[in-house]
């Protein structure tokens, strides 16, 4: 028989509460046997100790930029990043030029994820024309294409009454709205976290109330009228205000980003426009509150809010520089490296930060190592620590602020419908 054989590994599946040094054989795209001491005649066996076999990681929240910027992102590019980040699927969000904002954007974008993905691309469609905020899209109609959720990100749905239309919409065929909370009539134009180093740089501030009054309309939103996931959550007044609103039983989810778990702030430092995103690094205190925040389960998912943009959005002046970071190839060593190898967070809630929640909160058939799955794949290497090299990334953005970091963790194969599509040594594999 032919296939992959994947031998003393660690499988981690929190789906199946599985943590436990087992064998794993992949054949005609499928977990087909998972437990000791496997022998298949035929298949390709790979050696995986000092590894981590887990569910293929799936991330929600990407800007891929195809079509209309592609001299940022494209399809192609992203989803390579994406396989060498260790991430068999990404969920890419709707503001590209057009946006996706009905049926023919979503099939283009199938079609050149299918002729051009390596991994799993799943599109989202937009909630309103044009992400305007004031007429809605075809939701069910491009839920049956093939939209995975809804968001209007990039740009919050200001009335509150266009908002609720779209639940409601939504609810009907059981799909999620991801909200961007930001009142931008606060942001007001700002560029950092207002505070006291925001005066000292002289730049704009945008305070935590841009985000927390728009938090706190979400969920009275949801409360009454569906399901919303809260995107990129960075302050620990927003946290509050879901823990709360969890407890009374709110249909209420939502991610943040390694960013935002990672850095604060000082980051922006001398200037620094990769330390520029949106929302924006906060203080240390915020930064604590998210950890805690992952362990107690009031946030359910890390997404890397991946926002590639070209080295001119990026060399100018700070107030004028786009927002956001090149997050696919970075992500899990971060993480792995700083909240795993520090005894924050256990390999097991890791994996379901990232693989298994973002399924079950999506209800995409992933996230799972069971027998019969489809075997989308992501191992991790334990051992090998190396620096973090922006110009080796696949992704055309090379906006990080982590570049030269020294970390630990990083995909060391990453296998989606049980084919190999990354390893360190030969790279990305490209569609024949
Ligand atoms: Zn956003």
């Amino acid at each position: 028989m032919s296939g992959l054989l994947l031998k003393n590994g660690t499988v981690v599946d929190p789906s199946q509460g599985l943590h436990k040094k087992l064998d794993l054989l992949v054949a005609d795209g499928k977990v087909a046997e998972l437990k000791e001491n496997i022998s298949a005649d035929g298949a390709e066996v790979y050696d995986l100790q000092d590894k981590i076999i887990a569910p293929g990681l799936i991330d929600m929240h990407v800007h891929l930029r195809e079509p209309g910027q592609e001299e940022k992102e494209t399809i192609k590019t992203g989803s390579k990043a994406a396989a060498a980040g260790g991430f068999t699927s990404i969920a890419c969000m709707a503001n590209t030029d057009p946006p996706a904002d009905d049926v023919s954007l979503i099939k283009h974008i199938q079609e050149v994820a299918r002729r051009h993905g390596i991994v799993n691309v799943l599109p989202i469609g937009a909630c309103t024309i044009g992400l305007r905020g004031e007429f809605i899209t075809q939701i069910g109609e491009m839920q049956r294409f093939g939209a995975v959720a809804f968001s209007d990100d990039g740009q919050p749905i200001a009335n509150a009454q266009v908002l609720r239309k779209v639940l409601e919409y939504a609810g009907m065929f059981n799909s999620v709205v991801i909200s961007h909370c930001e009142d931008k009539t606060l942001t007001n134009g700002g560029s950092m976290n207002e505070s006291a180093l925001s005066t000292k740089l002289g730049l704009p501030g945008i305070p935590i109330a841009s985000e927390t009054t728009m938090v706190a309309r979400d969920i009275e939103i949801a409360k009454n009228f569906g399901r919303i996931h809260l995107a990129h959550i960075s302050a620990k007044a927003s946290l509050d205000l879901v823990r709360q609103a969890k407890k009374l039983g709110a249909p209420i989810t939502c991610e943040t980003a390694p960013h935002y778990l990672l850095l604060t702030e000082e980051a922006v430092g001398a200037y620094s426009t990769n330390a520029k995103m949106s929302p924006p690094l906060r203080q240390e205190a915020d930064r604590l509150a998210l950890l805690a925040a992952l362990q107690d389960g009031t946030i359910d998912i890390i997404a890397t809010d991946h926002a590639p943009h070209t080295l001119d959005d990026k060399r100018v002046e700070f107030n004028l520089a786009s927002f956001g970071i090149s997050g696919l190839e970075t992500a899990l060593p971060l993480l792995y490296t700083h909240l795993v190898q520090t005894g924050l967070l256990t390999i097991d809630r890791l994996v379901e930060l990232m693989s298994v929640n973002p399924a079950k909160i999506f209800a995409l058939d992933k996230g799972t190592l069971k027998i019969g799955a489809a075997a989308d794949i992501t191992v991790i290497d334990t051992q090998l620590t190396k620096k973090v090299d922006k110009t080796k990334f696949y992704s055309k953005g090379k906006n990080t602020p982590f570049d030269g970091w020294e970390l630990g963790g990083w995909a060391a194969m990453t296998i989606v419908g049980g084919q190999i599509k990354y390893t360190p040594e030969k790279g990305v594999w490209l569609k024949t």
